[in-house]
């Protein structure tokens, strides 16, 4: 096993990742800004290295940073979390360069889904639905964009080949608005990532946000640990997940599971990875693989009882998965709440100190977090500070325990989401299950409207 990891991230992954790593007996190295300083898993690490100001540029996305505070403190490998590095090819090249082991996929296969178009491309030679599109990026011709619109119908969505964290779409519904926006989205595109390539698809009117989890190791097993549904977004990002999705049967789990798990072996793929799927009216549309970990990592290991941070550091240490298909067994349902330091309605950030916490607890809950009493949230970075998971024998219990631990949870000082959680769990909608992704958005805007109207 490893000695010691350096974990090149911060927040509540980087103590998820520090518990893992000492739960196994591994050292570990904390690398953080200045903003930082006082984190509690900068406390608890065995080494910390200040590597920059507080702006995420100078610290930790500072790649020759990074790597000489793994040369300075002899780590052997470097955990990149999720966000910053974590899908940076370059990164993991780098960090491979200079003789560590990065924990996560090969560079190539970061490279290849990273692009989506090159992504998409790939998950449908090995024979994973996509949602139909422009097949590869948009041609330049304005008659030739109109074509592939028409041949789609409207309404379409226009997405950055380089897009993620929801930005770089827009969608369009008339033939008039389709070359400005196609030409506003390059232009952004550019801006925000470098690569002005843009491509098309057909934009699902009531799709849910389902994805897989999968492990594959570097002697070609893989296996799939079963689907998160991930619809309850606002502006595409996810507010809340569960597993299993509801009304989801063993069957076609099975099958859409299955395809992921031949689509790693095609690739070549190692690590943890998530397929990403738009499901309507009972298909899978691909639409992105995540080749990383993700937040809503836990509602898997709560159902699945498999340690999915854990298995990503044996399998960068080159062992042989130790679980097989067979073994992975679905078992009751766990639901997450992302904890954000935000107006719960008009979703301002609220950085601050935490002047009282109180977690909450009692069977089948798990909090994620950071944050402590007194604990200062910094303005610099994203306004989640923890997650809230429950945990439960169905669906039904799982929500019940939900609602208990977010009325026990106390965080003054800062505003937080959990009022809008507390409404969401009583959402007749989503009490039903397998709302679609732009449920949340609809019901913002009627509360918001209800709110003016008053
Ligand atoms: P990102 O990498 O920015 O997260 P994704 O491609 O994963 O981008 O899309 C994020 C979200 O955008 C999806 O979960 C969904 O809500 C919405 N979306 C993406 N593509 C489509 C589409 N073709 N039709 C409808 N909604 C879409």
């Amino acid at each position: 096993m490893f000695e010691k990891i350096l974990i090149a991230n911060r927040g509540e992954i980087a103590l998820r990742i520090q518990r893992a790593c000492r739960e196994l007996g591994i050292k570990t190295v904390v690398v953080h800004s200045e903003a930082d300083r006082e984190a509690k898993y900068v406390k608890l690490a065995d080494e910390s290295v200040c590597i920059g100001p507080p702006s995420s540029a100078q610290s930790y996305l500072n790649i020759p940073a990074i790597i000489s505070a793994a040369e300075v403190t002899d780590a052997e490998a470097i955990h990149p979390g999720y966000g910053f590095l974590s899908e940076n090819a370059d990164f993991a090249e780098r960090v491979e360069r200079s003789g560590f082991v990065f924990i996560g996929p090969r560079p190539e296969n970061i490279r290849l889904m990273g692009d989506k178009v090159s992504a998409k491309d790939a998950m449908k030679k090995a024979g994973v639905p996509v949602v139909p599109g422009s097949d590869g990026p948009l041609p330049e011709e304005g008659t030739e964009i109109q074509k592939v619109a028409r041949a789609l119908k409207y309404p379409v969505i226009i997405k950055a080949a380089g897009g993620g964290g929801g930005r770089g779409m827009r969608v369009v519904h008339t033939d008039a608005a389709l070359l400005p926006a196609v030409s506003l989205t390059r232009t952004e595109a550019e801006a925000a990532f470098g690569n002005p390539t843009v491509y098309m698809e057909k934009f699902l009117e009531h799709p849910r946000h389902i994805e897989i989890q999968v492990l594959a190791d570097a002697h070609r097993n893989a296996i799939y640990l079963g689907e998160r549904d991930c619809s309850m977004q606002r502006r595409h990002q996810k507010v809340l997940e569960e597993a299993p999705a509801p009304d989801i049967t063993a069957r076609q789990r099975a099958k859409i599971g299955e395809r992921c798990v031949e689509a790693c072996k095609k690739i070549n793929y190692r690590g943890a990875g998530t397929f990403e799927f738009l499901y309507e009216d009972g298909e899978f549309y691909f639409i992105e693989m995540n080749t990383r970990l993700q937040v809503e990592h836990p509602v898997t290991e709560l159902v699945t009882g498999i340690d999915i941070v854990l298995q990503q550091i044996r399998i960068a240490r080159n062992e042989k998965l130790g679980i097989r298909q067979r073994d992975v067994e679905v078992r009751g349902h766990a639901i997450e709440c992302r904890i954000n330091a935000e107006d719960p309605f008009t979703f301002t950030p609220s950085p601050g100190r935490i002047t009282s916490y109180h977690p909450p607890g009692g069977p089948g809950i798990r909090v994620d977090t950071h944050i402590y009493q007194g604990y200062v949230v910094p303005p610099y970075y994203d306004s989640m500070i923890g997650k809230l998971i429950a945990y439960g024998a169905t669906r039904d219990q799982a929500i019940r325990r939900m609602r208990v631990a977010l009325s026990e949870m106390v965080v003054q000082g800062i505003e937080t989401n959990i009022p809008l959680h507390q409404d969401l769990l009583t959402d007749t909608r989503f009490l039903r299950g397998g709302t679609s992704i732009h449920y949340l958005e609809q019901k913002l805007a009627q509360m918001a409207k209800r709110a003016t109207a008053t």
